[in-house]
């Protein structure tokens, strides 16, 4: 049996059918090793040794893995980081801050009493322990957590640590998970909605284009995703662009949509609101196109247009191809 080194930090991740390592895994390990030595935990249907080597190249100085089925809402996955938090002794579990990670994570910390720090966009180590930051007040604060007890548990929202781990030798092993006998749901029967979209998902995205109740209409909506398309961005909206209908609630940036910290975000059409800038606020580079020069989105926008989205966007998207060709 490995030994684990004093500051492991476990980090938990998931791979797909195919034994992929979901798209969170670079960054999480990459956070992990600015605060200790990352520990990968590896959940997978089937085919978690190729993911364990793909998660050994992104910087874990080991990795354990274990077969979870993935049809009981997450109590094997729980009884799998316990049973690797046991033998890794970490002084913090890191989960990517997605649905399934989230609801890991909850599930973890009530089961071991641990203290729990969600949506974390920053990692630091302080001589007491594990530090977090967090965006708050619509991102117009970053406050920072230290539990002072025990391994926190912490969701990291995705995109936003930039740190990249070194490649580590292959070090795995097959974790022994007991089953815990707690509850656990079974899923009877489920409908697979399958996107279609060749568009990057919008969460953990590098780029965004975001429309907003400025875009008019479902039809002129289009033109947001053509901006997105040229620049390889994902697609999101405003909730009053969601509850206009133009397009649905899957793409809502915000206090109660999808948290975003990509790279570029662009805001079309988008006044601004609080609700909306908790979602983007922490984006690295912001640029804002709206008719409204007061509009509250040029005070936290890198660049802004003063315009009307509908000349300034197919202009953009004209030079863009342009320099494409
Ligand atoms: P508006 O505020 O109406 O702004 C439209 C902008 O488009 C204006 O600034 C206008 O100048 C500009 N514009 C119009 N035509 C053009 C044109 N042709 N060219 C350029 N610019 C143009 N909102 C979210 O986005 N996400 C959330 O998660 C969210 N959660 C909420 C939770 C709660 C509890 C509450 C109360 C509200 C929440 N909201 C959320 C709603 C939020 O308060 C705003 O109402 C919403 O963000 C406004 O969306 P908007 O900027 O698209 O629309």
């Amino acid at each position: 049996m490995s030994e684990f080194p004093q500051d492991s930090i476990l980090v938990v991740l998931t791979a797909d059918s195919e034994g992929q390592l979901e798209k969170p895994a670079a960054e999480l390990l990459g956070g992990a090793g600015e605060i200790g030595s990352p520990v990968a935990l590896v959940l997978a249907a089937s085919g978690a040794e190729a993911a364990a080597e793909q998660a050994s190249s992104l910087g874990a100085v080991a990795t354990l893995t274990a077969e979870v089925a993935g049809d009981n809402l997450g109590t094997a996955a729980v009884d799998a980081v316990a049973a690797a938090a046991e033998l890794s002794a970490p002084d913090a579990v890191l989960v990517p801050n997605t649905l399934d990670g989230r609801d890991i994570a909850g599930r973890y910390a009530v089961r071991t009493g641990s203290a729990i720090n969600v949506d974390a966009i920053g990692l630091e180590r302080d001589s007491e322990g594990i530090v977090t930051n967090h965006s708050v007040y619509g991102g117009g604060y970053t406050s920072t957590a230290a539990p002072t007890f025990g391994a926190p548990v912490i969701t990291v929202r995705l995109g936003a640590i930039e740190t990249r781990g070194e490649a580590q030798a292959a070090n795995n092993q097959a974790l022994e998970v007991a089953d815990s006998g707690k509850r656990a749901a079974t899923i009877e029967s489920f409908e697979e909605i399958v996107e279609t979209s060749s568009r990057p998902e919008l969460r953990g995205a590098q780029k965004v284009v975001s429309g907003g109740r400025g875009v008019g209409s479902e039809e002129s909506f289009e033109l947001v995703g053509e901006f997105a398309d040229v620049l390889g961005a994902a697609v999101g909206a405003s909730r009053a662009a969601v509850d206009a209908g133009f397009i649905a609630q899957s793409h809502q940036v915000g206090q109660t949509g999808v948290s975003v910290s990509p790279q570029l975000y662009v805001a079309l059409g988008i006044s601004g609101a609080i609700q909306h800038k908790a979602g983007m606020q922490t984006s690295k580079t912001i640029v804002a196109v709206n008719k409204d020069g007061e509009a509250p989105i040029f005070d936290i926008a890198d660049y802004g247009v003063v315009g009307d989205l509908f000349k300034v966007v197919p202009q953009s998207i004209e030079t863009l191809k342009e320099k494409q060709s």
